[in-house]
């Protein structure tokens, strides 16, 4: 046999054409995996053409994976599922203090709106959520977190549908939450605490920003009268004209040097315990936010006024509330003032004006 392999041409040409055909399918299967190669590469790219064409559209995807716990009375499985969420996008003129929102179960969380788009105003907003099995959003634009998750909460405008933003929403488990089971109308009855966020020294409670004896803003906080509470005003002093009556600004907004000044007069009149009754310490005046308007004459006369009867009976539906009511005192750590209106909005304005509670109560920081 040795011999056959190197002496014949026979058993050669035998062998060699084996060795051919094995070639052959050696080269056929090459030939297949570069073809599977191929075809893997062409879906490849196809994959991510349709990816880039979201991206022109101003939306980027990201794909985020969560891992959810389904409690069975038998057995406890972990299975994880992949949902697509698209990154928020704002096209609008809306300017939201924030994107994106993280709360745990039960939580709730506001984005502010510092910009409206022009002719949107408050009462215009529409809030919607991407999966209310996730979280919900009320008409204020409070969300609450139901479960674990993410999804996109969207505030548009009624004037204008065009006009709309995206917040991402991400709900975590609470620690405490080993019932997965627990329903949004539950977590939403339950009193959540008052979410305090500082902002560059200025404090917001729930997306409110609060200014008292306790919360300030810095001396070099300066914003002239905020433009949707100058607008607001004017509106309120049209409607109360048609009726007869004069309502003007007698002071609008205020620096902390001019404060500075008006409660160092206060108290070499009055002493300084009633003059912190009556005049607020420099960065503790409303104000200075820009937000607020004293009107006609800032003094208890005014209290007898048609002009104050008809500021306490519609105020709220400018979007304004009596700041210092009679009867809370010792809450808002400041006398009545009929005079001095602040600009809330009018949703909120219409909730404190209809329970009667003040800002502090209504903040749940009282
Ligand atoms: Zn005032």
């Amino acid at each position: 046999m040795d011999d056959n392999r190197y002496s014949s041409n026979r058993p050669r040409r035998k062998v060699s054409r084996r060795t051919y055909r094995n070639r052959r399918l050696a080269a056929l299967a090459i030939i297949g995996f570069l073809v599977l190669l191929f075809v893997i590469l062409i879906a490849n790219a196809c994959k991510d053409k349709s990816a880039g064409k979201t991206s022109s559209k101003g939306k980027d995807t990201t794909t985020i994976t969560t891992t959810t716990t389904v409690t069975d009375p038998a057995v406890t499985t972990t299975a994880p599922t992949t949902t697509t969420v698209t990154e928020p996008v704002n096209e609008s003129d809306f300017r939201l203090d924030k994107q994106t929102v993280s709360i745990m179960v039960g939580e709730k969380d506001m984005p502010r709106v510092l910009e409206y788009p022009d002719g949107t105003l408050e009462a215009d907003e529409r809030w919607s959520t991407s999966d209310p099995s996730i979280a919900v959003v009320d008409a204020y634009g409070h969300i609450t977190g139901v479960s674990p998750g993410v999804c996109l909460v969207t505030l548009k405008s009624a004037a204008d549908p065009k006009q709309e933003v995206q917040i991402k929403v991400t709900v975590r488990g609470s620690a405490s939450d080993n019932d997965s089971t627990t329903s949004p109308q539950s977590s939403r009855a339950e009193a959540p605490a008052p979410s305090v966020d500082d902002t560059e020294g200025l404090t917001y409670v729930n997306g409110v920003l609060l200014v008292n004896k306790e919360y300030g803003v810095p001396a070099t906080y300066s914003p002239p009268l905020n433009s949707l509470c100058y607008e607001q005003f004017s509106l309120l002093t049209s409607a109360a004209a048609k009726e007869g009556l004069k309502i003007y600004i007698c002071t609008g907004f205020r620096s902390y040097k001019d404060q500075e000044k008006i409660y160092e007069e206060s108290v070499k009149t009055y002493g300084e315990t009633m003059a912190d009754t009556c005049t607020a310490s420099p960065g503790h005046s409303e104000h200075q936010t820009g937000l607020c308007v004293d009107c006609n004459t800032a003094d208890s006369s005014f209290g007898y006024t048609a002009e104050a009867a008809w500021l306490e009976q519609h105020a709220h539906e400018f979007g304004f509330i009596i700041r210092y009511p009679l009867g809370k005192e010792s809450i808002t750590g400041r006398q009545y003032e009929p005079w001095h209106i602040r600009y809330v909005g009018s949703k909120i304005a219409s909730r404190i004006h209809n329970s009667g509670v003040c800002l502090e109560e209504y903040l749940g920081v009282a």
